[in-house]
């Protein structure tokens, strides 16, 4: 069999598609392409810029595997160092080199056995794979509330923070209580006259505090890699068994103990008796994605803070008027009410095998097997697409995974085993079925509305642990593809 050389289009130039341009090219892929709409690399950490933005991942596991940072910060790094980060990756690489910047693809058909790709600005292409690196939360939900465009103030959603507008001395309203709308109320706080916080659904909330790592102990990691390494492992294997293998069964230990983590620190950092229970949740703990924060609690308890629980009636010039029928004067509103989790790499338009639409393939919802490929979409490769483990674990580490795992499917195509191949349909129901049935024993299911749910309220994530989903990564079983000479 003869090895040919094949051509890779990567669509996104954030964590994943820094890393498939890194990774393809140790596997000797060298005609690279790797398209970025935006004018600058990093994704999520390039496009969220608001106060007080942080991971809430460990920074030693949130970071590339074959790439560690023995300079991080804090034990939870700000956004800021995490885009540095990836630019230093992306320039130590050399990956900058194969980027088009400023090229949004619109289209991606597969005709004649090769994807065609065109740009919003009518570049095209021809490419033998195409890896969609293309995120998961990054379409702002900007909620239709009645009014928003009669506002005096300036309002912008999170994802898209207007860093001309002053916030000091200003009377700022924030929509939402998820980790975005957490980490803006403790960072802003101390800066504005005002904070009104909006909550429509209270969050349970995990304290977490944030040390620093001194000097010493990041010439430490510097001199003795062996230690980072062993570091790195540890958080993992602990984040794994206390949080992501804990929350997947709603009757585990481990999941009686986050639980009471959570309500530990309601009971103990809230003193109002009043605002305790405004803040207490009717569900249970971990059910919406988990909201880690040190300082929350201390940041709404200030007296220049106040959380409105009266729902939204409307916005209007002054404000945000709720139904008790008060105007919230306001300054500026903020809208951090996430994002359309079911978007993917749309609204780009994917034609796969016989003219088969990605919005047909798709209908009623996004559906990949082991969360990397889709049926009759022939050499197209996901990371962090629809039902993976994204809620609960270090996506780089989720898309290390992925992509050793797609490596190997490209590999039957580069050593002339096949010139396609896709997951098969069967395949494809069976692990959706299983996923749907697996999905009714997490937390996830246990009463609440949030962004892991499809429109049935059934998790589209990965419902199992992470060791499994390790397993799976591990090798590709071929009778799930249907692989065409
Ligand atoms: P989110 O968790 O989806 O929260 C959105 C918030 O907006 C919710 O409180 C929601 O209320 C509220 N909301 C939405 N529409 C509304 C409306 N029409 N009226 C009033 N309230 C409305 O979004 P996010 O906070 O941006 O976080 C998204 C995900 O990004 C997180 O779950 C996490 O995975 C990730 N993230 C991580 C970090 C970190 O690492 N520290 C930071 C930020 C984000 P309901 O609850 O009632 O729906």
């Amino acid at each position: 069999m003869t090895e040919r050389s094949l051509s890779v289009a990567i669509i996104g130039a954030g964590m994943s598609g820094i890393l498939s341009a890194v990774k393809l090219r140790e596997a000797g892929y060298t005609d690279l392409t790797i398209y970025e709409k935006a004018s600058r690399l990093g994704g999520t950490w390039r496009e969220n810029t608001y106060p007080g933005i942080a991971c809430d991942v460990p920074s030693h596991l949130y970071c590339y595997s074959f790439e560690p940072n023995p300079g991080w910060s804090h034990q939870y790094s700000p956004g800021q160092e995490i885009q540095a980060y990836f630019e230093g990756v992306a320039r130590k690489y050399g990956v900058e080199k194969d980027i088009r910047f400023g090229q949004e693809i619109t289209r991606c058909e597969f005709s004649d056995g090769r994807w065609q790709l065109e740009t919003a600005s009518g570049e095209g292409g021809s490419f033998d794979f195409v890896i969609a690196a293309t995120g998961v939360l990054h379409h702002p939900n900007v909620p239709d509330i009645e009014g928003l465009d009669d506002f005096d103030g300036a309002c912008f959603h999170s994802a898209r923070w207007d860093h001309s507008v002053e916030l000091a001395g200003k009377r700022v309203g924030v929509v939402g209580t998820g980790s975005t709308a957490v980490q803006i109320t403790a960072a802003l706080v101390d800066q504005v006259e005002k904070l009104s916080l909006f909550q429509r659904t209270a969050q349970w909330v995990m304290p977490q505090e944030n040390p620093a790592y001194t000097e010493a102990e990041q010439a430490r990691f510097r001199e003795h890699p062996e230690e980072l390494r062993e570091l790195r492992a540890n958080i993992a294997k602990l984040f794994s068994e206390g949080f992501a293998n804990a929350i997947v069964d709603a009757d585990s230990d481990g999941m009686r103990a986050i639980e009471e983590r959570c309500r530990e620190n309601l009971e103990t950092s809230v003193t109002d008796p009043e605002l305790r229970e405004k803040l207490r949740p009717g569900y249970r703990a971990a059910c919406k994605r988990l909201v880690i924060s040190p300082d929350f609690y201390e940041a709404i308890q200030k007296p220049n803070a106040e959380l409105v629980t009266s729902g939204i009636e409307r916005v209007e010039k002054g404000g945000v008027r709720t139904r008790d029928g008060r105007l919230h004067e306001l300054d500026v509103l903020v809208l951090a009410t996430g994002f359309r989790a079911d978007r993917f790499m749309r609204p780009m338009n994917v034609v796969g095998r016989g003219g088969l639409a990605l919005a047909d393939a798709w209908s009623p919802r996004p559906v990949a097997y082991l969360s990397v490929s889709i049926p009759d979409f022939p050499n197209f490769f996901m990371l962090n697409g629809p039902n993976g483990p994204v809620g609960n674990f270090s996506l780089i580490d989720v898309a290390e995974r992925q992509l050793d795992y797609i490596l190997q499917l490209m590999e039957l195509v580069r050593s002339g085993r096949c010139r396609e191949v896709s997951p098969r349909l069967d395949a494809t129901e069976r692990f959706d079925a299983e996923r749907t049935e697996a999905a009714q024993k997490t937390v996830w299911t246990t009463g609440c509305r949030s962004w892991y749910l499809d429109d049935r309220g059934i998790p589209a994530v990965w419902p199992w642990t992470f060791d499994r989903f390790r397993e799976e990564m591990t090798e590709p079983v071929l009778e799930a593809y249907e692989l065409v000479a």
